[in-house]
């Protein structure tokens, strides 16, 4: 081998960070307090709060590799964590403040967290917590709602006696960034360690033009918590390119939401289904209300975003919805949805289904779908199997869990995720494997059905799930969620469905329910009505 002669320059954080102080630092940075205020900034005091906050955190006794918990909310000082700790060599671990104490416990325990970090409002969950997690020798509070208690550090006194300017070491672009555990939809929490080189791989590739193409112009929003798969890294993104930052704070009701994309011009913003299904809804009822005209895209994943959903924002609001997939083991995107130029010519009902699947792999991250068996399948767009991926955003193992039979011996991740793929490489999640339905040997698609119901006029949401049966072993269940003072028969959404799908795809019954239950990062929690409604079929034969 001829060796290429470029030099072997590290890919860290610390490199965006200090471009936040040389280049960007006008740059502005909004984050809405809990009284619902706005704490405003330039990157310039961004920056020397970073170092301010990294003076502390090593006066306390932080070294690198030991990790620095936060539990934190949206805003400008877990921005901060973001930045300062990755690059003091430290592991910003991310708690996740929608889970119950216990996993908490559990989670904080596992990661051998040092310090934590914890916004005033979240002191009575930490409160749950603490004593389960004896390696935290240090609790730092940020007084968001009133000033820490006594007998607690104060983020702000901690800050205030540092140096503007921080000495950060060299990093090696392999160390550990950022530590965040899966929210358990699968099982125990597992750890995945996102290093500093995955981290700027990861944000480089998402500020193409062809994947959410975030550059300095952009004012961005991330919906999506820090606490749960880095905020898809949008944070990252955003500093990377010297964009506007707008944190929400706790306030993620619709109306808060669009006051501040409003108020703040915001081109980009991110979040899972729930939040966006929240906002079309207000939205239709005030359409008048919010001038939305600087919105450039609205990234949308975390689960399925429904066709109709990214319909309706685009014909009734003139807004784009872009729709990805990814998970934490992923840093966390792993395909975006996008036209290809040959499509253009394409009808509207072709572009929607194409920008209402997963997308196709990002730059970098290598697909593929695998039967039961484990033979590779091929991208025909119809064969159901598990999608495996790999790439440099891709984890190689757990955290404390190194041998997990989730990472193939050939150098692959199975994500437990049940897709199919077309020939142009269009990804579409039909299910995760443990929802998949088996109905007498067929897999029927719990995701699709949904979609279909949650067109239907009448419906606000539904989630399909299997229901063990006597002859079939399984089959499928609707729970079904009617917009208020709306509602349909079973005959009227099974006629609808049918138009759709084979007639043994059809959910056996409907459940007619006030709301569906979901799991701490919003997704439908089929566990649940699995233990509440699995025996349905068998005790009501007559359905
Ligand atoms: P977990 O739910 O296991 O904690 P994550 O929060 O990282 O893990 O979520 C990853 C999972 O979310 C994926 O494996 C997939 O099932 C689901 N998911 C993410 N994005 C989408 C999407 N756009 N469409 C459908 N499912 C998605």
């Amino acid at each position: 081998m001829l060796t290429g002669r470029m030099m072997n320059f590290p890919l860290t954080l610390t490199h965006f960070l200090e471009r936040a102080r040389t280049l960007y630092a006008r740059s502005e940075i909004v984050s809405r307090r809990p009284d619902r205020s706005l704490h405003r900034y330039t990157y310039a005091d961004f920056y020397r709060r970073a170092c301010r906050l990294a003076g502390a955190l090593r006066r306390l006794g932080v070294k690198p590799g030991d990790r620095v918990a936060s539990l934190c909310w949206n805003h400008h000082q877990h921005l901060e964590l973001y930045f300062a700790v990755p690059a003091m060599g430290a592991v910003l671990h991310t708690l996740n403040l929608r889970l119950h104490p216990n996993d908490l416990g559990y989670i904080a325990r596992h990661a051998e967290d040092r310090v934590l970090v914890v916004d005033r409002s979240l002191l009575p969950l930490f409160e749950k917590f603490a004593g389960a997690v004896p390696s935290i020798e240090r609790v730092i509070v940020i007084p968001d709602d009133g000033p820490a208690p006594s007998g607690r550090l104060d983020y702000e006194q901690l800050l205030a006696p540092e140096p503007d300017t921080f000495d950060f070491p060299k990093v090696d672009e392999h160390a550990a960034a950022m530590l965040c555990y899966t929210s358990g939809t699968t099982g125990n929490p597992k750890g995945v360690l996102f290093s500093h080189r995955s981290t700027v791989l990861h944000t480089l590739v998402s500020c193409m033009a062809d994947v959410l193409g975030v550059c300095g112009e952009d004012a961005v929003l991330p919906v999506v918590p820090m606490f749960h798969a880095a905020a898809w890294g949008l944070p990252y993104d955003a500093v990377a390119t010297g964009a506007k930052v707008v944190m929400p704070g706790p306030h993620l009701d619709p109306a808060s939401l669009l006051d501040l994309m409003a108020q703040e011009r915001v081109t980009v913003a991110g979040g899972v289904p729930t939040i966006w299904l929240g906002i079309l809804a207000l939205l239709d009822q005030e359409p008048k209300r919010w001038d939305l005209s600087a919105m450039r895209t609205m990234a949308i994943g975390g689960s399925a975003a429904p066709a109709a959903m990214i319909d309706g924002f685009q014909k009734r609001h003139g807004l784009v919805v872009t729709h990805a997939w990814g998970m934490s083991e992923l840093n966390p995107v792993g395909t975006l949805s996008r036209l290809k130029r040959h499509h253009a010519d394409a009808d509207d009902a072709t572009k929607l289904s194409l920008r209402a699947s997963q997308g196709f792999p990002l730059p970098f991250v290598d697909q593929r779908h695998v039967s039961d068996t484990g033979e590779v399948l091929p991208w025909d767009g119809s064969t159901m199997g598990e999608l495996e991926v790999r790439g440099p955003w891709v984890a190689s193992s757990y955290y404390g869990d190194e041998g997990n039979d989730r990472f193939t011996k050939d150098g692959w991740f199975k994500t437990g995720d049940v897709v199919t793929i077309d020939s142009e490489g269009y990804l579409r999640i039909t299910d995760r494997s443990k929802d998949v339905i088996k109905s007498g040997g067929e897999w029927i698609s719990s995701v699709a059905l949904e979609n279909a119901l949650m067109a239907h006029p009448t419906v606000l949401e539904a989630a399909v799930f299997a229901g063990r049966h006597a002859k079939w072993d399984e089959r499928p269940l609707a729970a079904v969620v009617f917009k208020p003072g709306q509602s349909a028969t079973k005959e009227e959404l099974s006629a609808h469905l049918e138009k759709h799908f084979a007639k043994y795809w059809v959910p056996d019954a409907y459940l007619f329910v006030q709301q569906i239950p979901r799991t701490s990062t919003g997704k439908f929690l089929k566990t649940k009505l699995r233990e509440e409604y699995g025996d349905y079929l068998l005790k009501n034969p007559q359905e």
